[in-house]
């Protein structure tokens, strides 16, 4: 086996985030362990921490520091200590700021629905009962949020308008990565559209079927944003890799995770062109929480868990991750989020960053 080095930058950020974040470092470094490598980790500072240290929410050291590293693991940012400050000072500016920084292009979130907690989901029994395991790979840089907006003087007064520009270049980029994942997965790419009204749409579709072919192995099907928005709660199981535009992305990711039960469950990654990526947990910095020692560290642990799939290509080691998270909840041990109807009694962080530990 050959053992490697990785460096990886750790943004603990504020409320729950440090606590999070530390359970994520420990699982990593049994992992490590277990299979001869060697994580490094350099804390940063960001969002709330940074502003009361540094003035700013995203220093430039943190920047540089994350440049630097190999990856960047990230826990939450914000906090009602910070939440009457302008929108440039805010903790949550620096989100937007390091992903620019690092050119992170792509946002993988999946929504997994474990046969441990489908109690959890809001779907019937009989949709739920099987379980399902979508990821959703969104567009982050391009599309409606970041065209050419404004106001003027219409034919009724003030109006407002919005643009949605995608370039082939842009398409093409996100195609390749959902086809990579898909290829780690179960093969079948659905693509999320409104071909039937948007010129973009019909731009993105004939770009993301030429890229197909590229790929053997790898099926790719259309869909319109309506429909997809029904078929989810209709039928989740039926999809593997969903690809799609950032504003379609931004909704039916939430409209996904919300299907799992938790957000202390979610994890997500951020990619760019380059191996290096920022991975996180969906939730934010839950300062209702904060401190007690009793927030879920799953997400974290599964956004490490994805840092190895697919910013170092570990794969047995991200496996072995997941299936001590699997197991975890298959042995009935939950954390205060998750207990539901089962009766656990809820275990704290450490406790249940130790059981995870114990399985790995
Ligand atoms: P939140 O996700 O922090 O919390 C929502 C609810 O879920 C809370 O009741 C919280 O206790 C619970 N929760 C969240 N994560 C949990 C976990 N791991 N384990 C157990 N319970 C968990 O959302 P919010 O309350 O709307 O936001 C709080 C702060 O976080 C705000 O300042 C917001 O701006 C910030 N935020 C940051 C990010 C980020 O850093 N990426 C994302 C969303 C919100």
């Amino acid at each position: 086996m050959i053992s490697m080095t990785y460096n990886i930058a750790l943004l603990r950020g504020d409320g729950i985030g440090p606590e999070i974040v530390d359970s994520a470092v420990r699982v990593l470094e049994a992992v490590g362990e277990k299979f001869g490598h060697e994580f490094k980790f350099t804390p940063y500072l960001i969002g709330g921490a940074a502003i009361d240290e540094c003035g700013e929410p995203l220093p430039k050291e943190t920047v540089d520091g994350c440049l630097a590293s190999d990856s960047v693991l990230l826990g939450a940012v914000g906090g009602p200590k910070w939440d009457n400050l302008s929108g440039e000072k805010r903790p949550e500016k620096a989100l937007l700021g390091i992903r620019a920084a690092l050119g992170l292009f792509t946002n993988l979130r999946p929504a997994k629905l474990y046969p441990a907690l489908k109690g959890d989901c809001p779907l019937r029994e009989d949709i739920a009962s099987g379980g399902f395991d979508i990821m959703i790979v969104r567009e982050l840089t391009g599309g409606i949020y970041f065209g050419d907006r404004g106001y003027r003087t219409g034919k009724y007064g003030e109006e407002a308008y919005d643009t949605e520009c995608y370039s082939r270049f842009e398409i093409e980029r996100i195609s390749r990565v959902a086809f990579e994942t898909a290829k780690k997965r179960r093969g079948k790419v659905t693509s999320i559209d409104k071909a039937n009204v948007l010129e973009t749409s019909r731009l993105w579709r004939k770009t993301i079927h030429e890229i197909e072919k590229e790929y053997e192995g790898v099926t790719c099907t259309d869909m319109l944003v309506d429909n997809a928005a029904m078929q989810l709660v209709r039928n989740p199981s039926q999809f593997d890799v969903i690809v799609t535009s950032n504003m379609f992305g931004d909704i039916l990711s939430d409209e996904a995770s919300q299907l799992t039960g938790s957000i202390g469950m979610l994890p997500s990654a951020s990619l760019g062109d380059n191996t290096r990526g920022m991975y996180e947990p969906i939730h934010g910095s839950a300062p209702d929480i904060a401190g007690k020692g009793i927030a879920n560290p799953i997400a974290t642990i599964l956004s490490a868990a994805m840092m190895l799939r697919y910013s170092f290509s570990l794969m047995d080691e991200a496996d072995c991750i997941e299936a001590a998270v699997d197991k975890v909840l298959n042995d009935g041990l939950r954390t205060a989020d998750i207990i539901g109807d089962s009766g656990a009694t809820p275990l704290s962080t450490t406790e249940m960053t130790d059981a995870i530990i114990a399985r790995l």
